[in-house]
């Protein structure tokens, strides 16, 4: 028995299910209930909302959701052989857990539930984890359905979504995170604690929706960023080139012999809104 739910430990599940891990699908698992607890804690209050959580897995972290407390999760799973060791937590606990068996880069967020608010928390698979944050970010109606993310990430891919400009792992995702979200990195985890252990460190990142984002057309931002930072080497004047070069940066008062990663995010922003 396990101590947060009466369920089976999760060893005995992934083996009762025959859960060997596939790293096709990133799957990574966390077996320790104190770090799962943990993670679910940090989306509180849960009592009120609807937890999306993508890539459960044989069910950790929807386990320690549910023993929070949330009202709802909603968990969208790839594997076949995940979805049925999760229909046994789904008996255990009525109406509280609905399985989504999907690829969760089809699944668009906001027609999924009306059920707000709306909180994701997930151990997202590493290899679509990136792109399942820029849809999020980059939905066409801001404020977004979610409240709150919740995501662990490599550090590495943490640090660049919380990054600063002059630092360097500030580029197009610090930058994309920022314009519209305020993002912070709460704690490492080692890699010890997952089974089995990935090559290196990860972290909890949470993204809360700036209330009023600069105003700007995604596409022209991302245009501007993916131009700057493909050659991030090289004087704004020679990577802008194809967008106007010098003349759009003298048009928006940026000094052309700056550097992709010296720019704030409302200079990128002025330099989309000029394209
Ligand atoms: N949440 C579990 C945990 O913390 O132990 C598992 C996390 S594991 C890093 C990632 C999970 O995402 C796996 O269960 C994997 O099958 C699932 N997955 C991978 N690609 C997916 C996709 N495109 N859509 C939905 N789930 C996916």
């Amino acid at each position: 028995m396990s101590a947060i739910d009466g369920l089976p430990p999760l060893r005995e599940v992934i083996a009762a299910y025959d859960l060997a891990p596939k790293k096709s699908l990133g799957q990574n698992f966390l077996l320790d209930l104190n770090l799962t607890g943990r993670i679910a804690r940090q989306a509180m209050p849960l009592d009120d909302a609807c937890v999306v959580e993508v890539g459960p897995g044989p069910g950790g972290l929807t386990r320690a959701l549910l023993a929070e407390g949330a009202k709802h999760v909603i968990a969208i799973e790839k594997d076949p052989r995940c979805v049925a060791a999760l229909e046994a937590v789904a008996a255990h606990h009525p109406g509280r857990l609905t399985i989504v068996p999907a690829d969760a880069l089809s699944v668009d967020l906001a027609a999924l539930t009306d059920e707000r608010p709306l909180k994701v928390v997930a151990n997202l698979p590493y290899n679509v984890g990136t792109q399942l944050l820029l849809d999020w970010i980059a939905t066409p109606t801001w404020p977004p359905a979610w409240e709150s993310l919740t995501l662990m990430f490599q550090r590495e891919v943490a640090e660049r979504i919380v990054a600063a400009p002059g630092t360097s792992h500030y580029g197009r995702l610090g930058v994309l995170a920022g314009w519209r979200t305020r993002a912070r990195i709460l704690f490492d985890v080692s890699r010890e604690a997952f089974t089995p252990p990935p090559k290196v460190t990860s972290s909890i990142v949470q993204l809360t929706p700036r209330a009023e984002p600069l105003p700007v057309a995604l596409s022209a931002l991302e245009r501007v960023t993916a131009a700057a930072f493909g050659q991030r080497r090289k004087m704004l004047r020679q990577s802008l080139k194809p967008l106007g070069g010098e003349a759009l940066l003298d048009g928006c008062g940026i000094e052309p012999t700056r550097r992709a990663e010296t720019l704030t995010i409302e200079e990128f922003v002025r330099l989309a809104n000029a394209l």
